[in-house]
């Protein structure tokens, strides 16, 4: 018989070394309870890639629920429960840790969430998406490290293959055309021979998905160090046009993301600058379509909105004419993200050296006098107050008044008027 393959040396050389001691402990816990416990799923492929995963996937054969308390009550780490499905969630340090009961799980019907039964470690392997993704690792005592790879995702590895576990997979469930091309595109693997067709086959499948699925799918692949290979690949295949038809990645997507990756913090991700590229060339009443369809959040809802407004208003940017305190009024009070998408993907390059204008200058121009200088001009509080300072702004935006002292003297005049 052949000698199973051992990641022990993988997993206490490339996990920290707190964490190879969780791993070891967990596994000490299920020798205890007799019910195995294994590492799958993508952190097992991140192993043999020579990369390590902050989100662990845990599956055991026994209790889920049970084991995941024994964890969280050691330290006190906050976890989640989902006794239904017997699936919890433990947030240990810096972790996630993703627990489950092996399952099996089977679809009524294309696209319908699956029919959840307990099952063995090998059945759970075979509900999965891809070959890469179906292998497990033991963690119990006598067997840790050891590989269980009952679909050869090790050799579709090596190959940089993206392989189905069987035929009906994208039939079942179409978001794995997705993922498909989310893995194909960040390890630069292929879709092996049959999925590839069978992935095209099952296409317009995508539109028995539930928005709530596809926007998760959607916001993976946003968090993906270069969507716009994944989105440019689903253009090719024809799968971005079930996402909307009027989506296309036009020629400079990929400049546009790459611009926007360099124009936000690390801290601050662009993923909502790029879900803004993507919908650019949407109208408002399809981004409105988009939005219900996939439930987006207020903010990014708000985003997209006010780009399409900013996209159809483009030609007034564009007017040679236009005055600074005009650009100010077209852009002011809408959403950042939205005024930050119209610079990188605006076509006219007049409109687009407004937007700069405004984001480099006109966005930062204030009155100096305040409310508290027009009281002591005799101005009581109110509308009015507001009315006038806005006068003024627009007044030094378009550089027809300088300094406090000319401001003291338009402000009286408007006073009076
Ligand atoms: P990533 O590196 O993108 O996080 P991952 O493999 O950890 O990859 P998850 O989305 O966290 O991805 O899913 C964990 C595991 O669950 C996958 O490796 C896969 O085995 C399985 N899985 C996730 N989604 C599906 C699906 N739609 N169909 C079948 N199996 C899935």
């Amino acid at each position: 018989m052949m000698q199973p393959i051992d990641l022990k040396t993988n997993i206490t050389t490339q996990l920290p070394e707190e964490l190879v001691a969780f791993l070891q402990a967990t596994g000490h816990d299920t020798a205890i309870t007799g019910e195995p416990l294994y590492l799958v799923g993508g952190a097992v492929r991140d192993l043999f890639m020579g990369k390590s995963s902050f989100d662990l996937d845990l599956v055991t054969e026994g209790d889920a629920i049970a084991l995941a308390q024994r964890l969280a009550s050691t330290e006190g780490s906050p976890v989640t429960f989902h006794p239904r499905f017997q699936t919890a969630r433990l947030l240990w340090r810096r972790w996630q840790i993703d627990i489950a009961r092996t399952r099996s799980e089977t679809y009524t019907y294309p696209g319908a969430l699956p029919t959840v039964s307990p099952g063995g470690i090998e059945t759970d392997l075979g509900r999965r998406d891809f070959t890469i993704n179906a292998m497990a690792v033991a963690l119990e005592p006598g067997r840790f490290g050891e590989l269980l790879d009952c679909h050869r995702g090790l050799a579709d590895l090596k190959q940089g293959l993206i392989r189905v576990l069987h035929p009906a997979s994208f039939t079942d469930d179409a978001t794995r055309i997705w993922r498909a091309l989310r893995y194909e595109q960040r390890f630069g693997f292929h879709l092996e021979e049959t999925t590839g067709l069978l992935l095209k086959q099952n296409i317009p499948r995508l539109d028995t998905i539930s928005g709530d699925r596809i926007h998760y799918e959607l916001e993976c692949i946003l968090k993906e160090e270069a969507p716009e290979k994944v989105l440019a690949r689903a253009q090719e295949l024809g799968v971005l046009a079930h996402l909307h038809p009027a989506l296309h990645t036009g020629a400079d997507l990929g400049g546009r993301f790459a611009a926007a990756r360099a124009s936000t913090a690390p801290q601050a991700p662009p993923e909502n600058l790029y879900m803004a590229l993507l919908t650019y060339p949407l109208s408002t009443r399809e981004v409105e379509g988009l939005i219900s369809f996939l439930h987006l959040r207020k903010n990014l809802a708000r985003t997209l909105y006010d780009l399409a407004l900013l996209r159809e208003r483009q030609p007034n940017l564009a007017r040679p004419e236009i005055t600074p305190s005009q650009v100010y009024s077209e852009l002011h009070g809408q959403a950042p993200e939205a005024i930050q998408a119209l610079y990188l993907a605006a076509e006219n390059p007049v409109a687009r050296g407004n937007v700069r204008l405004y984001l480099d200058k006109l966005r930062y121009v204030k009155p100096s006098l305040t409310g508290d200088d027009l009281q002591k001009m005799g101005l009581a509080p109110g509308p009015r107050m507001k009315e006038i300072l806005d006068e003024l702004r627009l007044a030094r935006l378009n550089g027809e008044i300088n300094g406090r002292r000319e401001e003291e003297i338009l402000a009286r005049r408007l006073l009076i008027g």
